[in-house]
């Protein structure tokens, strides 16, 4: 069979994809041809920044948002915004769209962006061969799985909705029905802004084990407290919470010393083994999230007023059924204090429990790739295994030299790799590789 050819084929073109590709023009110093593949037909989006809301910010300052960490004002200059506001995520996807398309038409044809799915991959002589739905087929020196979150499980009629970023996800609901959100995290939080834009009247419950919500970012962005932060990466988990407690106390606030922490998030990982990261998971995880990944000040006032008005209750508890009926849900739920169960019926249930990242059976690609072994999940499950230098580890834990993967799927090498500013450096230090090793690849062959 013919294939054509390409040096790098990028697999998922959301934000990170998206981020590689554009960098990769920026960078080249010899003629590159790369391919970047999405299944969504609108690249640069993905999940993230497809809402057609307004009302859904970024919960990132946009002075923290630019595509070029060398040039941090970039976005800001774009958008014509101050650095500290926060901008609806809609302005950040078409930020991210502009730069595909410039970074295409810079390229003068060296960047192909394909709306396709791919769905197969195999090693050949010195290539990788990628096979999509569409019946294409191409060779790539290098292959990068940029593939995000696992596509959300099917509905199961009207009312329990599992794919929160939906467009249709409130259609034909009662002004005044009754809806559950399950998880208490940023997803429920757009979910309650789109609820309000809608005028809903109703009763809104969300509903997580812990019931912990984000907490807000300060109005005004803040210093670190220059805590000696090193006192946070040796010793038992305990003892390092209680070193953070005592840090943010002689700080005036966990604020402070999370900031200090940002540009380390990644080493502070790296300090745990893996009975400590398994322990984090199930215990701290959640205070982390809540603290690690705020909303806007704005949002966090709105969320506030809608909870005292008496029409968002916030539950902490466990969702022991649910039972879909046609039009409404029956839904039965374990108080966790207390332990009492109970049992409601809701118009809407949405399930905004987070997205996951690891490898997925009902994907084509992935589920062709993990019984082929070329790859695996990594052993927290949390995504795809990958190296140090993001190089995918097979079956065996071999690290391929010729297939990467970059954002949220590498979050068990990573564990913070899914805000912009940890992605776009993933894919400044991923893009120098690839581009020397076909420099080297080049150099051997003439
Ligand atoms: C709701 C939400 C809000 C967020 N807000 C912020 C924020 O304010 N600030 C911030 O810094 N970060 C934010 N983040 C985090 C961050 O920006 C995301 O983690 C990032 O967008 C991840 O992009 P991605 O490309 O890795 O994944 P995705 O967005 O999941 O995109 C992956 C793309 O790959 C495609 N794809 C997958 N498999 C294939 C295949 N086999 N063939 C072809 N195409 C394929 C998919 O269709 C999809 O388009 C937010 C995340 C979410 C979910």
């Amino acid at each position: 069979m013919e294939h054509g050819t390409t040096d790098i084929a990028i697999v998922g073109g959301g934000a990170s994809g998206a981020l590689l590709a554009v960098r990769l023009m920026h960078r080249m110093t010899m003629p590159v041809r790369v391919t970047l593949f999405d299944r969504s037909a609108r690249p640069g989006l993905g999940i993230a920044y497809a809402t057609t809301s307004c009302a859904h910010l970024l919960n990132t300052r946009a002075g923290d948002m630019s595509a070029f960490a060398e040039d941090p004002d970039h976005f800001r200059r774009w958008a014509g915004v101050t650095a500290g506001g926060f901008v609806p995520r809609q302005l950040y996807g078409r930020y991210l769209q502009a730069m595909l398309a410039d970074a295409a038409a810079a390229g003068r044809g060296r960047l192909q962006i394909v709306a396709d799915d791919v769905v197969g991959l195999r090693p050949a002589a010195s290539d990788l061969i990628l096979t999509t739905a569409g019946g294409a087929s191409l060779a790539a020196r290098f292959v990068v799985l940029a593939t995000g979150y696992r596509p959300p499980a099917a509905d199961t009629g009207l009312a329990w909705r599992r794919d929160p970023w939906g467009s249709d996800i409130f259609d034909g609901l009662d002004p005044a029905g009754q809806v559950l959100l399950v998880g208490t995290g940023l997803t429920m939080i757009d979910m309650v802004i789109s609820l309000m834009e809608r005028d809903h009247l109703g009763q809104i419950v969300a509903l997580s084990r812990r019931g912990l919500l984000p907490r807000t970012h300060p109005p005004d962005a803040g210093a670190g407290a220059g805590a000696d932060t090193d006192l946070l990466f040796a010793g038992r988990l305990s003892r390092r919470l209680a070193r953070f407690r005592a840090l943010s106390e002689a700080a005036g606030g966990w604020e402070a010393v999370m900031q200090d922490l940002r540009p380390r998030n990644g080493a502070l990982w790296h300090s745990l083994d893996d009975r400590q990261r398994r322990r984090f998971l199930r215990h701290l995880r959640p205070w982390w999230e809540v603290h690690r990944h705020r909303a806007p000040p704005s949002v966090g006032v709105g969320l506030k007023a809608v909870i005292a008005a008496g029409q968002l209750t916030v539950l902490a508890g466990r969702l022991l059924a649910i039972e879909a009926t046609g039009e409404q849900a029956r839904v039965t739920v374990q108080l966790r204090e207390g332990g009492r169960h109970e049992t409601h019926v809701f118009d809407r249930v949405v399930d905004c429990s987070g997205a996951r990242c690891d490898p997925d059976d009902a994907d084509r690609l992935q589920a062709q790739m993990l019984r082929d072994g070329l790859m695996r999940a990594d052993r927290l499950g949390l995504g795809i295994d990958v190296d140090g230098r993001d190089r995918v580890l097979d079956r065996d834990g071999v690290a391929s030299q010729r297939l990467f993967a970059l954002g949220p799927p590498t979050r068990g090498r990573h564990w913070e790799i899914t805000a912009i500013p940890d992605i776009r450096r993933r894919a400044a230090e991923l893009a120098e590789a690839l581009l020397v090793g076909l420099a080297q690849g080049s150099a051997a062959a003439s």
